[in-house]
């Protein structure tokens, strides 16, 4: 079915978009099989907060773009989910922070960078990391291999839809990673330090709306904005929010 034939009117509208947009992607070369079932996971999630954006996740957008504003050269990391579901909203976000969008892949041959770099040509933003020429230490997959003008030299990096191991190897090599992942529990949203539990299309869109409302805000105000946030205050409000207990639920 095409896009423009999905049903407006559907209860989960929305979602079958998405869904539709990822298939797209699988079919143009930029988004990966494992892509799909990421989506899934990620899916689930959202469909148990309701859907919505929840107030942990408002804090730590607001905090993101705190970071992000006060970051000496931030970079946003692409994948092939991205690509497909939000790349204009990616795109908006660099814009409003003037920095860098790099494609990094986890799956796929290195011809899925180049087609992803391609695709944001076409929307017209140049991406990094299409012939990477740089390694990141401490990573064995593809993921290792970075643009020495991004993230090799980034000092924050917003890294959506991620894998622990990279939010790990990015940590060790001394840059703040900001994650967006819709699931508490994850390893990624453990080891970031900054963990953003909501929807990347909802969530990319927020922080630059939030960037564009603190441009004169000064340099002080960020630091106490960012200071004062607390991930793990953050992760458990979204875990306990899934947890029976504070639900009301009984035992399975
Ligand atoms: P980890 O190594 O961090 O434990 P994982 O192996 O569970 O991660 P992956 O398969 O790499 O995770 O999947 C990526 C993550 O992205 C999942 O945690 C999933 O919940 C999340 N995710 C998927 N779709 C979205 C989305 N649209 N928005 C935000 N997060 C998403």
């Amino acid at each position: 079915m095409k896009t423009e034939n999905l049903p407006k009117n559907h209860p989960r509208y929305r979602s079958l978009l998405e869904r539709h947009r990822l298939e797209e992607g699988v079919r143009k070369g930029l988004t990966s099989l494992q892509g799909l079932l990421a989506h899934g996971r990620g899916e689930a999630f959202d469909y148990l907060f309701g859907e919505r954006t929840r107030s942990w996740a408002r804090k730590a957008e607001r905090a993101a773009a705190a970071e992000l504003l006060l970051a000496r050269h931030p970079v946003l990391s692409v994948n092939g989910n991205t690509a497909a579901l939000c790349p204009l909203e990616m795109i908006a976000l660099a814009r409003a922070l003037g920095c860098r969008l790099e494609v990094n892949l986890f799956y796929g041959p290195a011809g899925r960078r180049k087609k992803i770099a391609a695709h944001f040509k076409e929307l017209g933003e140049e991406l990094l990391g299409a012939k990477p020429d740089a390694v990141l230490k401490g990573l064995k997959s593809n993921r290792a291999r970075v643009d020495r003008r991004g993230i090799f030299k980034a000092d924050v990096v917003l890294v959506p839809l991620e894998d622990g191991d990279r939010t790990e190897a990015l940590r060790k090599a001394g840059k703040k990673v900001i994650a967006i992942d819709l699931n508490p529990l994850s390893r990624t949203a453990r080891k970031a330090d900054l963990t953003v539990v909501d929807h990347v299309a909802r969530a990319v869109p927020a922080i630059t709306r939030e960037v564009k409302r603190f441009k004169l805000t000064p340099t002080a105000k960020l630091r106490k904005i960012a200071l004062a946030f607390d991930n793990r205050a953050g992760l458990r409000q979204a875990i306990g929010f899934l947890s029976p207990k504070t639900k009301g639920g009984g035992k399975a």
